[in-house]
């Protein structure tokens, strides 16, 4: 098998074996026509700021930025392009997805920035961005602190679908209190600033958001499966790689889901399933594993006000190319 463009899709001469040979946009193969089209789609906004082995970009188009390694080419998180060949499959209903998932007044307003009459709505593609503009928000929400103002990520995967990788060159923040940019998924706290006395970090990691989640599973010979737990989008989605499926994602406060991922090992550890071959590896030894019977509610857990059901975020199917 050869690889492909991640944008186009064609076949572009060398093995999957064979590494490099190829341009890669995006941490992605590209053909060489595509990796013109993200070039010219992007200008450089800063180069090593601070000195740190970073460059911002910004989209001509959207004005969207992303963090790239010095040397590397990358392209907007959002903008696809006329190159860009996304399946049947992908795409097919996308847009009344999106209008399914949005109240009154969020589809007012996106038919005014479209400037859609009240009987049109966008097209799938243009769905299929807006929801690139979701996940990146949603990601990039993680790492909101105060006292920090978030610069630009860069999440694998992107614009073609993120791929739940965590690996990648960075959520970039700068620190308001002496200006310096970081790279907060690395480091969360200010590496150049003095740490203030007392409990700051714990304080700090207590208020950054994390998700509650359910997942369940089909084991071949245990049968139906769930597995709680709490974490980041990356966590959820390497439970997903694994076969898993989503069945509930709350965002809260991180001192909260640990609270409540604290009962919910409480309530359910007799019936914990406990190391398991046939499991996914992420799964672990199994001890938030329990039989598919069993009853959680997440919502119960936490309090309602600061809570935010994500479920529907990881149901979105999105192009798998690699
Ligand atoms: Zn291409
Ligand atoms: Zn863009
Ligand atoms: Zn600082």
């Amino acid at each position: 098998m050869n690889k492909q463009c991640a944008n186009c899709g064609v076949d572009l001469g060398v093995p999957t074996g064979v590494s490099g040979r190829v341009p890669a946009v995006a941490w992605m193969n590209s053909c060489h026509p595509c990796a013109e089209i993200a070039r010219q789609m992007m200008e450089l906004e800063q180069d090593r700021p601070d000195g740190k082995p970073i460059q911002i970009w910004r989209c001509r188009l959207c004005a969207g930025r992303r963090a790239c390694r010095p040397g590397w080419r990358t392209r907007c998180h959002i903008c696809l392009d006329e190159r860009t060949t996304l399946t049947d499959a992908v795409l097919d209903g996308l847009a009344d997805e999106l209008r399914a998932q949005l109240d009154p007044e969020q589809i007012a307003d996106l038919r005014e920035v479209f400037q859609l009459s009240p009987s049109d709505w966008i097209d799938d593609v243009q769905a299929f961005e807006l929801f690139s503009v979701l996940d990146l928000d949603e990601e990039l929400l993680l790492f909101e602190r105060p006292g920090w103002t978030i610069v630009a990520g860069d999440l694998i995967g992107m614009p073609w679908g993120p791929t739940g990788d965590a690996e990648s060159h960075g959520i970039w923040s700068r620190h308001d209190a002496c200006g310096v940019l970081q790279n907060v998924r690395r480091l969360p706290e200010c590496a150049t600033c003095e740490p203030e006395p007392g409990s700051r970090t714990h304080r700090a990691r207590a208020n950054r958001p994390q998700l509650l989640y359910l997942v369940s599973f089909n084991h071949p010979e245990l049968g139906p499966l769930l597995k709680y737990g709490h974490g980041d989008r990356a966590r959820v989605m390497s439970h997903l790689a694994g076969g898993a499926e989503i069945v509930c994602a709350i965002q809260a406060p991180h001192q909260h889901v640990v609270a409540a991922e604290r009962n919910l090992r409480r309530t359910h550890n007799a019936v914990q399933v406990g190391p398991a071959a046939g499991l996914p590896l992420s799964f672990g030894r199994g001890s938030e594993v329990v039989p598919g019977h069993v009853g959680i509610a997440l919502m119960n857990e936490l309090a309602r006000k600061d809570a935010v059901v994500v479920t529907s975020t990881f149901r979105r199917r999105h192009p798998r190319r690699r």
